[in-house]
């Protein structure tokens, strides 16, 4: 009997469901998914898709950042590499997908290939990355660094909340971390790295699309804002004498939702703010608050910052109000290679599914992994747009359609591959 799209999805689902159990118990009020890096539910994790690789005829290493790693050889071993994945770990009481989705629907896709007999010309390499959310050290895509050469050694000394450093986990994990330089993938090997993740927005849910094809990953800023003001009795100041600092904030918050709003490809947030003295009754002398701002398109974020900032200063000048401001953090955009992106498009459109670009807000293991090679992601469709929580929801025969289009992905590469050999994917 010959398995399908939507039997390898099947499958994929069941496998989904089983690791969901592999999670902390030890909190009472636990609920979703809770699996951190280098831990038992790690260690268990792998073990369980080491099992289905080896089932598949993979053969499985891990390395030295803890990221486990299945092979689906090509004939000839000299072959380059193609390198699928996601990562295994979650947020505190996430959801079922988030990561580990992108590993299992691959490890399916090569469940159909080798139950087809399906050979390729590269390898096809599976990878659950270690830690991408940097939940138990604070420290983000540590598992894609490892394989891309960008691993910090000074990341080592990071500490979770008990005071055990990353390194003495990573040991105590089986890992060397003293050989992690020599994990790295030799960039010249490597076709590209294409990872499938749940789209943690509403957009695809909201146009009846199962996939999208991501064109980039969004860059990042945040700044960080404190408006001085001053205190007063709030009976007894005169409105037109008043310097309130939070009534600053307010129209602070207001220029940021405006802008974003005005500006397409630009979203932003004023996520945290601190009110000092924080009195029913006093005029607020301080108040801090942090400005995050995200773009696909650097260009457009650099412009959004320059407007913001000036529209702030002209405003809180009317207040007489004084500001300090510092920009704490700043990712720029990584671009998807446009050759996998039309690529991907192809094979979603030769599955019967309208084509629809998008770009992800969020940060994934491409952030790392395209100092090695190009990039490309597809996002799976979730419910609400709900993501980092246990109501994290997709619909089942969706994973069918994704193995669809991976497969499609996978077999126009190997053939293109095997009419002009080394012609396919340009590493960075
Ligand atoms: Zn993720």
């Amino acid at each position: 009997m010959s398995l399908t799209y939507q039997q390898a999805g099947e499958l994929t689902w069941q496998w989904l469901e089983q690791i969901a159990q592999v999670s902390e118990t030890d909190d009472p009020d636990c609920n979703g998914v809770t699996r951190l890096c280098a831990t038992r539910e790690h260690r268990e994790a792998l073990e369980m898709l080491s099992g289905w690789m080896g089932d598949a005829g993979m053969t499985v290493r891990s390395d030295n950042g803890a990221n486990l790693i299945g092979r689906y050889a090509s004939a000839n071993p000299d072959a380059r590499t193609l390198l699928l994945g996601s990562h295994q770990d979650s947020v505190p009481h996430g959801g079922k997908y988030d990561g580990i989705m992108g590993v299992l629907l691959p490890l399916a896709l090569v469940h159909y290939l080798d139950h087809h007999a399906i050979a390729l010309p590269f390898h096809l390499d599976v990878v659950a990355f270690s830690d991408e959310e940097g939940t138990r050290f604070g420290s983000t895509l540590l598992g894609s660094k490892v394989l891309a050469g960008g691993f910090e050694p000074a990341m080592l000394d990071a500490q979770d909340d008990q005071g055990v450093t990353l390194r003495q986990a990573l040991i105590d994990f089986g890992c060397d971390p003293e050989r992690i330089a020599n994990d790295r993938y030799p960039p010249g090997d490597v076709l590209g790295f294409v990872e499938v993740h749940i789209e943690q927005g509403p957009q695809l849910e909201a146009e009846g699309l199962p996939i999208g094809v991501v064109s980039a990953i969004t860059g990042i800023e945040r700044h960080k804002l404190s408006l001085h003001g001053q205190a007063g009795h709030a009976g007894t100041v005169p409105m037109h004498l008043r310097q309130d600092a939070l009534v600053g904030a307010a129209r602070v918050i207001g220029l940021v939702d405006e802008l974003c709003k005005e500006t397409d490809e630009l979203v932003g947030v004023v996520g945290k703010i601190g009110n000092s003295p924080n009195g029913v009754n006093v005029i607020p002398q301080r108040t801090d608050l942090t400005i995050e701002l995200r773009s696909p398109d650097d260009a457009t974020r650099l412009a959004a910052r320059e407007t913001l900032l000036a529209r702030i200063d002209a405003t809180l000048a009317g207040l007489d109000l004084r500001l300090d401001q510092q920009l704490i953090y700043e990712q720029a955009a990584v671009q998807c290679s446009a050759t996998l992106v039309r690529r991907l498009e192809a094979a979603v459109a030769a599955s019967g599914v309208t084509t629809r670009t998008l770009f992800s807000g969020a940060g994934h293991d491409g952030l790392a992994m395209q100092a090695l090679c190009d990039i490309g992601m597809l996002f799976l469709r979730c419910e609400r747009g709900i993501s980092h929580h246990p109501d994290e929801a997709i619909q089942p025969s969706d994973l069918g359609v994704a193995l669809e289009v991976l497969a499609r992905f996978v077999t126009d590469l190997a053939e293109d591959e095997c009419r002009s050999p080394g012609a396919q994917g340009a590493s960075t």
